[in-house]
């Protein structure tokens, strides 16, 4: 029986990893774009798939680059993939405003790469893409936020991401290319990257929790968004490339939180209610039982611009894909928790306390 081929860039990434084991769950031949400094030595991104308790000599890893359109060419060619999943990225927005470039480079030149590809090899009729766009190109539009909204992005990721959205819509309209947006608003997961602030928070809990870490440093404290679970959000992928017409669908759970309440909720995991005094800069998190400050404001870690609510409306995706999530905040967060201290439990029993504190603040 023939088994269908799904080409995943960003296989290494949280998504990634997540939507390998959906697609292998579905008996597809999944091959992935691999940088080649993602897999070599202790930086080493493809634990996420051991994390995941996922075979990774099931998957068929190249190595590229998703700035390296002759590439990007060859592998299509060679993959003769029926599905394409786009969703390597620079994915942090902080970053992207000291590194603008890049993340034109790579979530804008990238995905023309992949849809250049797919002209040029006349393969419009056969393939069909998936492209990993972001709540961020909505910015400061107003809440909520679907897919008739305006977009105002407040970050170069933003901007980049919605040059390939245009980019996208742009190919199917003028090729007749099946190659779909999923606006997908935050989502985590225990396989989270650790510069991303969900993970930070909850590996600093339980590093509070264990006596290894006396504070939380964050930014801003009143930033509100949608968090989904990256596992809801990569069934809501394949669901966009398995209909008869290309589209643009939000995902998203419709709860808007601030990133207070994830901190409040974190802590609530390890039996610490936090209290909050103060505000801006000077608002500090502490614990109602002890009075000791867990949380601080850190300047340094607000972005130039930040997009303040972000909340989602994946009401076209529910109607059209039959798509919702089925796990919400308080679920995450506590399957995030738990994951982590295990992650902690994990390396005590492996090796003594003090080389067990070594590894868990210098793992990759
Ligand atoms: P992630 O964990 O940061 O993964 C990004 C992946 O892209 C990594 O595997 C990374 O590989 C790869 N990559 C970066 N630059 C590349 C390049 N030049 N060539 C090839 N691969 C490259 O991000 P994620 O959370 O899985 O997100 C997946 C996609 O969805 C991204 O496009 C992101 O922007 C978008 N998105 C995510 C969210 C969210 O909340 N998670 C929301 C909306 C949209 P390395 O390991 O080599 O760095």
């Amino acid at each position: 029986m023939h088994r269908r081929k799904a080409f995943v860039t960003g296989v290494s990434g949280q998504d990634g990893a997540y939507l390998a084991q959906f697609l292998l769950n579905k008996d597809y031949e999944v091959h992935g774009l691999v940088r080649w400094d993602s897999c070599m030595g202790k930086s080493d991104e493809l634990a996420r798939f051991e994390a995941l308790g996922l075979d990774i000599s099931r998957v068929h890893l190249h190595f590229g680059d998703l700035i390296d359109a002759q590439n990007i060419t060859a592998l299509i060619k060679e993959i003769q993939p029926e599905e394409i999943y786009n969703l390597a990225a620079m994915s942090q927005v902080a970053v992207s405003f000291d590194t603008p470039a890049s993340a034109i480079e790579i979530n804008t030149k990238g995905v023309l790469a992949v849809l250049e590809a797919v002209r040029l090899l006349d393969m419009e009729e056969r393939v069909r893409i998936y492209q990993a766009s972001s709540s961020e190109m909505f910015g400061s539009a107003a809440a909520p936020q679907n897919e008739e909204t305006p977009m105002h992005p407040c970050s170069p990721y933003g901007a980049a991401k919605l040059a390939a959205y245009w980019l996208v819509k742009t190919y199917r309209d003028s090729y007749g290319i099946h190659a779909s947006n999923g606006i997908l608003f935050n989502h985590e997961s225990p396989v989270r990257g650790e510069d991303f602030v969900t993970r930070k928070i909850t590996r600093a809990v339980v590093e509070i929790e264990k006596g290894r870490c006396e504070l939380l440093m964050l930014g801003n404290l009143d930033s509100v968004r949608d968090w989904g679970h990256a596992r809801d959000y990569v069934a809501g992928m394949w669901a966009m490339l398995q209909q008869n017409q290309p589209g643009d669908y939000v995902l998203a759970t419709g709860e808007a939180k601030t990133v207070r309440e994830f901190v409040t909720r974190a802590f609530s995991h390890i039996g610490v209610r936090i209290g909050w005094r103060g505000c801006g800069i000077d608002e500090v998190g502490f614990d109602k039982k002890t009075g000791r400050t867990l949380v601080q404001v850190d300047p340094a870690l607000f972005r130039p611009k930040d997009v303040n609510y972000l909340l989602g409306d994946a009401s076209k995706a529910k109607a059209v894909l039959g798509w919702q999530p089925e796990c919400y905040f308080d679920d995450l967060i506590s399957e995030m928790m738990n994951a982590d201290r295990q992650e902690y439990y994990n390396c005590k029993q492996n090796r003594q306390e003090d080389t067990a504190a070594f590894l868990w603040a210098n793992r990759a």
